[in-house]
């Protein structure tokens, strides 16, 4: 097939806001009045963030639900994607189910894919992400405040415990290792929450490195520090049935790819954040507290926790 026919069959579905999309040398977008554009990109590689092997429908759904959770984290409605792939040969089969999983994605978040690129080479996704946010209210990660409470959204350490279940490093049964599974490979970018906490967030990220590793950046940019609490982290029943194990509960603190929001906001917001959570039937957590010192102190039975595992550093 003809790169051309790959890009048309695979890559170019009907557009809903957007003024030119795939077929041109670029695409032309407009943002709205009294909006930014919010961009980021997001990279997956083959060998290190999944396995080659991996289910082609799941991987076009991650790839574009993990970039979407970053707009997600600066509270911006996510509108348009383009996506650069490299593939080592053009597997019809293949390139059907990951659109098929992409465009899933793109669906269910209203996001016109309007360009890219398509290359021979080793297997690798990489996406961008264009949203709309009003003037001035992103959500960064340096707007902490001294007594603010942190919170997350959802559960932590799914989609770790996952990863360590298939890698042989926890024996779990095969119904929980196909439960956590849902959780690695289709992560829910949390898009409603994150619109919401423009007015009530004072800083946000999404966590895809661990949560030790996502608030140690909000504390870095927010110039501050943290107590967390352990036993108030939010975990799955599965996850709860491990959390005994030290190796456990650093894979919740630690392990990543949860892609649920961490973000800090004054305390007189908790009755309004409490309403947006049955609104969302999303668990909001509260899980400790900003305060004025520099670093992140995870509190475990009135003692400080050591953390052996900082998250997932590429070049360290
Ligand atoms: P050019 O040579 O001008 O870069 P290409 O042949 O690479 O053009 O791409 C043709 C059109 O298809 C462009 O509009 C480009 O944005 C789009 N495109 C290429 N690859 C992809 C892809 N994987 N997904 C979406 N659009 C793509
Ligand atoms: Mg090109």
């Amino acid at each position: 097939m003809s790169e051309f026919n790959l890009i048309k069959q695979h890559f170019t579905r009907d557009t809903h806001h957007t003024n030119l999309s795939i077929g041109d040398d670029a695409a032309l977008i407009s943002v709205n009045q009294g909006m930014e554009l919010a961009i980021s990109a997001d990279m997956l590689v083959s060998g290190t963030h999944f396995f080659s092997d991996c289910d082609p429908e799941k991987l076009g759904w991650k790839g574009l639900a993990v970039n979407i959770s970053d707009m997600a984290a600066m509270g911006a409605k996510p509108c348009w994607a383009t996506l650069a792939i490299s593939l080592p040969h053009a597997d019809d089969a293949w390139l059907g189910a990951f659109s098929r999983g992409f465009f899933a994605c793109a669906r269910a978040f209203n996001i016109d894919l309007i360009g890219g690129d398509t290359t021979r080479g080793p297997l690798t996704i990489a996406v961008q992400i264009m949203g709309e946010v009003p003037i001035g209210k992103a959500i960064k990660r340096s707007g902490a405040k001294i007594d603010d409470d942190i919170w997350v959204s959802g559960t932590l350490g799914d989609a770790a415990l996952a990863l360590a279940g298939m890698r042989s490093q926890l024996k779990l049964t095969k119904n929980e290792l196909s439960e956590l599974e849902i959780a690695l490979h289709t992560p829910q970018p949390r898009v409603a929450l994150g619109i919401f906490l423009r007015e009530v967030a004072t800083s946000c990220i999404d966590i895809s490195d661990g949560l030790v590793s996502d608030l140690g950046h909000i504390l870095a940019a927010s110039q501050l520090g943290a107590n967390i609490q352990l036993m108030q982290l939010p975990i799955s029943k599965i996850v709860s049935k491990y959390f005994g194990l030290e190796s456990v509960k650093n894979l919740v603190l630690a392990g990543g790819d949860d892609y649920e929001l961490c973000f800090t906001s004054p305390i007189v917001k908790r009755a309004e954040i409490e309403r947006m959570s049955s609104t969302l039937t999303l668990p909001l957590t509260r899980i400790g507290t900003i305060n004025q010192q520099t670093k992140l102190n995870v509190i475990a039975n009135d003692q400080k926790m050591t953390i052996t595992h900082k998250g997932y550093n590429h070049f360290a």
